[in-house]
Formats: C-alpha cells, structure tokens, sequence
C-alpha cells in the first residue's frame, strides 16, 4: 500500500472523479438513480483508500511518525457508524435536515484543516519546516476557512429550522429581522474580508493568528446572520445553496493541500448546488442573489407558519364519495404533497390508481418542484412504490391540462395548489403552482384545515367544486380503495 506512486494517485482521483460525474448524470433521472447511487459509493470508496494510502507515503516521507494515523482510522470508523446508522434511521421526511446537519460538518471539517494547516504546514507539505506559508496558500487557506465557517454556522440554522421542534427563537420557521440588519451583515462581511488580507499579507514564519482567528468566529456568526431573516418556505433553496457553500469550501481547501480529488469532488457539489439552487429559486418565484444575501431586499415570501385559519364554510364528503366521483372520471390528476409523506400511503395510491386504471379511468400524478421537504421528494416518494414513470409529469408539463381534467385529486398537499400565489399582494406572489383549481372537480384530502408550510390559507379549499375529505391520507386511501372494489 505504502508503495503508491504520485501517478497512481492521479490516476484513482481520476477514476474517483469519474465515478462521481456519472453519479450525478445518473442522479438526474428516476430510472438510474440507483445506478447513479452505486458510482457515487464506488468513487468514494476508491477516493478514501487512495488518500489513505497517500497518507502512508507523506508519513514515511516526512518520517515524522506523528500523523495521527490512528485517529484518522478511528474517525473514519466512528463517523461512518455515525452515518450509516443516522442515513438509515432517519425518516423521508427528515431527510433535508440530516442533509442540513452533513454540511454543517463538512464546514467545521474545512475550518479544521485549515487551522491545522496554518498550524503545521509542513505536516501538509505545503511549506517546509520553520518557512512562512506562501502568500497564495494564505488566501486559499483564508477563503476555504471563511466559506466553511459561514456554511457550519449557516447550516445549523437550517437544521433548526426544518426540525421545527426547538423552542429557541432563532430555529423558528418564521424569519428573524431587525433594524439595519443588511448593514450590519455588510459591516460583518467587510472586517471579515480586511482580517483576512490582514493575515495573508502578514510576513514571517509565524502565522497571524489573531487576525485569522477572529475572521473565522466572524464568519461563523455570519452564517448565523444570513440564514435567520431567510423564512421556512425559502428553506429548500437555503439547503441547496448551503450544499453549494460546503463543496465550495472543500474545494477552498483542496487547493490549499494541493488535493486534485478534494478540488474536483468540492466544484462538482459547489457547482451542482449552485444549479440546483437556481433551479429551485425558479421554481419557488424567489431571486437567487437575494436568497444567497440572507433575503437581501425583504422578500415577502418568508413568512413561514403561522397564519391565522380563515372560518369559511367549506364542502366536505366522505372517501366514499370521493372514490365514486373518481370512479366516474373519464381523466384524474393527483397532486402528492408532503402529508402524504406524512402519512407513508404512497403504496396505498398506487394501489388506488391501478384500481382506477382497471376502471378505464386515465390517472396520472402531477409534481411540484418543492412539494414535500426537499428536492424530488415526491419523485422518492413514488418510485418507492414502483410507480410507473410515464404516469408522473414535472408542472410544467401537466400545468396546461388541468383546464381539461375531470377530478383532481391533492392528497396531503397545500402550498403547492394554493391560488394565492396568482396574488400580487400575497406572500407567494408570483411562486409557481400546479392550477389545480382549474379542474372540473377538485377532492382535496387532509386531516384539518390548517395551513401548509407557509402559513397561509388556501382558497382552493373553499372553491365550490371542491369536496375536502378530512383524515389521514393513508386511512382515507385506503378506504377509497375498498369503496372502489
Ligand atoms: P405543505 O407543507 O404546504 O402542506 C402539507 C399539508 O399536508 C398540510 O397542510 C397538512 O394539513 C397535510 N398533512 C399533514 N399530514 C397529513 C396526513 N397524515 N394526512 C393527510 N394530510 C396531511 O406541503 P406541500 O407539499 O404542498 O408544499 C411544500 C412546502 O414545503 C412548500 O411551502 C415548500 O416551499 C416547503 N419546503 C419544501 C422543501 C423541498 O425541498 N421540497 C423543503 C422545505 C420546505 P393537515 O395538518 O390539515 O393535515
């Protein structure tokens, strides 16, 4: 293992880095998710032994014995029970916040190395002993340190606030504002910036730690600054970007050790978050500039919970009902949401629409980009329970053929149907919707009528050719199953 020359270790990054592009291509579609996973695993793994080994070759040639290799085995051991025993328990629903919690770590992990690093260069073949450390390793050791700590920071209080269960204010969904609050992040930013010029222009063999050290607990009271005035609704684009951030930072810090594997790995994550982010502000109406500036202009999407229940009458029916009018639907849309995570009936659908199917009814499933709690959520969701793929439409596909539609039916969605987004004055202005409340009919099932993610009420729920179907979804799905045999 020891024997592992510099041009085998390109060539397994290379190999690595292959591994994790195909990961992505796979990741794009459904149909090869899986396969996408399984490069993904495999260019990790071959990206871990081959630094290991080069971790062996450094010691020897640093003769220096003090490496700590145990401890680097000890974590990968710990830290991968960690996380195989976290990503196996957590359920679907929770998902955004062990992603929100993994970046944080990643972030602490840059910050980390890159206090060693200023530390100890030598041990990072980056410097030889006793010598200053070369301006250009200051700056990229000054920016991953900066990116990793705003991204630890930053993404702790998304985890906060997607776990919605924590009293302490700033893990509310509703988002923190304050006089001046742009000001002060600016002035934040701006001492963070001149601390870090500070430390890379300071001569010497000894590095600036003063200047350093308060720059990194700037940026980490930063990350807490732009992500509190961000509200609920906009969470899924603050843990896409924070995503964006910690591969970023990796990549920061890949320079600094001169790891090609490091430098690929973190742009794949930076640049893959980055599009995604933008892909979802898209789809949620919301600037991306203002939600990486912590709502820099005062969007008034941010509200996240906590609206008052309008006390309008509304029609409500049994699941029998509702299983006749779908029976005798010529074309039905369903809308999953994220009760419908909830409540795991994603089988029990399936089970419905091939019910409905057999009864010459033409069901298909429409997706909004940001139903449920994280990107793709329902497309999870639904392959879970083997639906087939030329069943599920993306919004902008089905978006046209709600006019023409018999019965929609929203099982355990909100936000993601509700009108008011077409309201200039309201707080979802100008978000994307599927129209559901264009259909003929419209059967809408949920446990109350409390609001959705955003806090807001929905009109389509009051509209006359809806029928609400109160319980959970997978109680009431199954009910409607029975009454359709
Ligand atoms: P919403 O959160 O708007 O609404 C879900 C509805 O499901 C609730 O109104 C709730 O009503 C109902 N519900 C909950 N449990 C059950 C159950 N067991 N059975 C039946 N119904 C149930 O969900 P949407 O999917 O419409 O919208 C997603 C929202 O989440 C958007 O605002 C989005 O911005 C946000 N978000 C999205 C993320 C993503 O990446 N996709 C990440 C984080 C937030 P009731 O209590 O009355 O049952």
């Amino acid at each position: 293992m020891n024997a592992i020359s510099m041009n085998m270790v390109t060539l397994f990054y290379l190999v690595a880095s292959v591994c994790f592009i195909q990961a992505l291509k796979g990741l794009s579609s459904p149909s090869t998710a899986r396969v996408g996973n399984v490069f993904g695993m495999s260019g990790m793994a071959i990206a871990v032994v081959t630094t290991i080994a080069l971790m062996l070759k450094l010691r020897e040639q640093l003769s220096s014995g003090g490496m700590g290799f145990g401890l680097v085995l000890l974590g990968v051991v710990v830290g991968g029970a960690i996380g195989a025993v976290a990503a196996r328990r957590v359920e679907m629903t929770k998902m955004p916040e062990l992603v929100a919690a993994m970046h944080s770590l990643i972030g602490l992990a840059a910050v980390c190395i890159a206090i060693a690093a200023v530390s100890e260069p030598w041990a990072f073949n980056i410097a030889a002993r006793g010598a200053a450390l070369p301006f250009g390793n200051r700056l990229e050791l000054f920016i991953g340190t900066f990116v990793g700590a705003v991204t630890f920071s930053g993404s702790v209080i998304a985890f906060g606030k997607l776990a919605g269960k924590y009293k302490f204010r700033l893990f509310q969904g509703a988002p923190v504002r304050y006089p001046g609050q742009h000001i002060i992040n600016l002035l934040v930013a701006i001492a963070i910036v001149a601390l870090g010029l500070m430390f890379c222009f300071s001569s010497g063999a000894t590095p600036a730690w003063t200047p350093f050290i308060v720059m990194a607990a700037l940026a980490f009271v930063l990350g807490v600054l732009i992500i509190i005035p961000i509200g609920g609704a906009d969470m899924p684009v603050v843990v896409s970007m924070l995503n964006s951030y910690s591969g970023w930072a990796a990549a920061g810090i890949g320079f600094s050790l001169n790891n090609s594997m490091l430098i690929i790995a973190g742009s794949l994550v930076g640049s893959s978050g980055a599009i995604l982010s933008y892909i979802m502000c898209k789809a949620m109406n919301r600037s991306f500039f203002n939600v990486i500036l912590g709502g820099f202009g005062g969007e008034a999407a941010s509200t996240g919970g906590g609206g008052a229940q309008e006390q309008r009458p509304v029609k409500s029916g049994s699941a029998e009902d509702a299983a006749f009018i779908l029976q005798n639907a010529e074309s039905v849309i369903i809308v999953p949401g994220y009760g419908l995570a909830v409540a795991r009936a994603q089988h029990t659908v399936k089970e419905l629409v091939d019910k409905l199917t057999e009864h010459g009814v033409t069901v298909r499933y429409a997706i909004h980009p940001v139903a449920g709690r994280m990107p793709g959520h329902m497309n999870v969701l639904l392959a879970e329970a083997e639906v087939p793929y030329d069943q599920v439409a993306e919004m902008e596909d089905i978006n046209g053929e709600f006019g023409q539609t018999d019965v929609v039916l929203v099982l355990g969605a909100n936000d993601v149907v509700n009108p008011a987004a077409k309201d200039p004055t309201s707080p979802i202005a100008g978000m994307p919707i599927l129209e559901a409340y264009k259909a003929r009919s419209i059967i809408v099932n949920k446990r109350s009528m409390a609001s959705g993610y955003a806090g807001l009420d929905n009109d389509l729920f009051y509209q006359p050719n809806t029928m609400m179907v109160f319980g959970d979804a997978k109680k009431v799905i199954e009910s409607m199953v029975k009454a359709v045999e």
